[in-house]
């Protein structure tokens, strides 16, 4: 055998290696696994179905995504953001990047045009590899992004805890065999609201900076998580050095929703920009409207789609419920 074609046998040998335990792509599954491939892919066609009713029937404007910017989500200072390499690309002789969130898209869309808005929006974070074993990251994923004008933290809380306490109610009933299948029919439980909520200093004072990892192995329901230190755009009460934003974690799995009030003056917002290095030349657009007082006061969340249908489906990783797993780390063919 050649040097050439015995090192490439070698990291092919690796790579395979390193598979093992995560999800494969479609063509190296065997029956079952395909069988239970397509039983977590009915959940997600579920969930989709019952979450963009749940948004359109309570007025809300169904808004179709980007994927190029010059401006995108900074996901800095963030403790939990690993973003190993930012994607920008040149077009028309113009620097543009790849969607992190579409964040910055919904606060102007929702001041200027559109008040109670959602968007299905591809993110594309490349994660560090080593998050391929968290379980729950992939370096392509969808949010269900959404933002209401004027709206207030506890008003998306309780519209965040109706709609899920409906779509687990109903999958119980609608996707029973499926759910059953896949042995989570008895543990999937419907859960009671409103979800205790937590502050974030308390936690840390309690558990420690593991905070997040140790509440996930003790609740039995999903939690809410407020005052945690992140971007600029989320709501920073400066006299009472709290954060008005929020994260939903579901026991076992983590977070699966992260939410805030919105910042839209533009003293604060610069003044943080500042205090966080943020290049202020990558929000200009953000910055003149917040001038001319054309932002306005909202507040909204992200639901990671596929991180709610892991959960729901007690998948092992994320990467299960998508049909071409993104794994940090590993790049499949498609
Ligand atoms: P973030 O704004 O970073 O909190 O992202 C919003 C939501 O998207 C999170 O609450 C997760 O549910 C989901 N999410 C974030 N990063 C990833 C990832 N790498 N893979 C899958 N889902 C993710
Ligand atoms: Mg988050």
């Amino acid at each position: 055998m050649s040097r050439k074609r015995a090192v490439v046998q070698k990291s092919l040998a690796v790579s395979w290696d390193r598979l093992a335990g995560m999800p494969k792509p479609l063509e190296r599954l065997s029956k079952g696994e395909l069988e239970r491939k397509q039983c977590i892919s009915r959940l997600m066609t579920y969930e989709l179905k019952y979450l963009t009713c749940q948004f359109v029937n309570e007025e809300f404007e169904w808004l179709l995504p980007v994927i190029f910017s010059k401006s995108t989500d900074p996901l800095w200072p963030d403790p939990r953001a690993s973003i190993e390499k930012r994607i920008e690309v040149e077009i028309y002789g113009k620097s543009v990047r790849t969607t992190l969130s579409m964040i910055l898209h919904k606060i102007v869309a929702c001041s200027l045009a559109y008040p109670k808005l959602f968007i299905l929006s591809p993110n594309v974070r490349i994660e560090r590899t080593e998050r391929a074993y968290s379980g729950i990251h992939a370096y392509e994923f969808t949010q269900l992004d959404f933002e209401v004008k004027s709206a207030t933290s506890k008003e998306i809380k309780s519209l965040v805890e109706k709609i899920l306490r409906g779509l687990v109610s109903s999958l119980k009933k609608q996707m029973r065999k499926e759910l059953i299948y896949l042995k989570r029919h008895d543990s999937l439980k419907v859960p009671e609201i409103p979800f205790r909520t937590y502050d974030r200093e308390e936690l840390q004072e309690r558990y420690g900076r593991n905070w997040e990892t140790q509440l996930m192995l003790e609740t039995c329901d999903p939690i809410w998580v407020t005052n945690i230190p992140r971007e600029f755009y989320d709501f920073e009460d400066f006299d009472q050095n709290k954060w008005d934003n929020y994260d939903l974690l579901m026991p076992k799995y983590g977070e699966v929703l992260s939410g805030a009030r919105r910042e839209y003056e533009y003293d604060k917002i610069t003044r943080k920009m500042e205090r966080d290095n943020i290049r202020k030349e990558n929000y200009q657009t953000l910055l003149k409207l917040a001038k001319e007082r054309r932002l306005k006061p909202s507040a909204g969340a992200g639901i990671g789609i596929e991180r709610l249908v892991n959960w729901i489906a007690g998948a092992k990783h994320v990467g299960e419920t998508q049909p071409f797993p993104k794994i940090p780390g590993l790049v499949y063919d498609l």
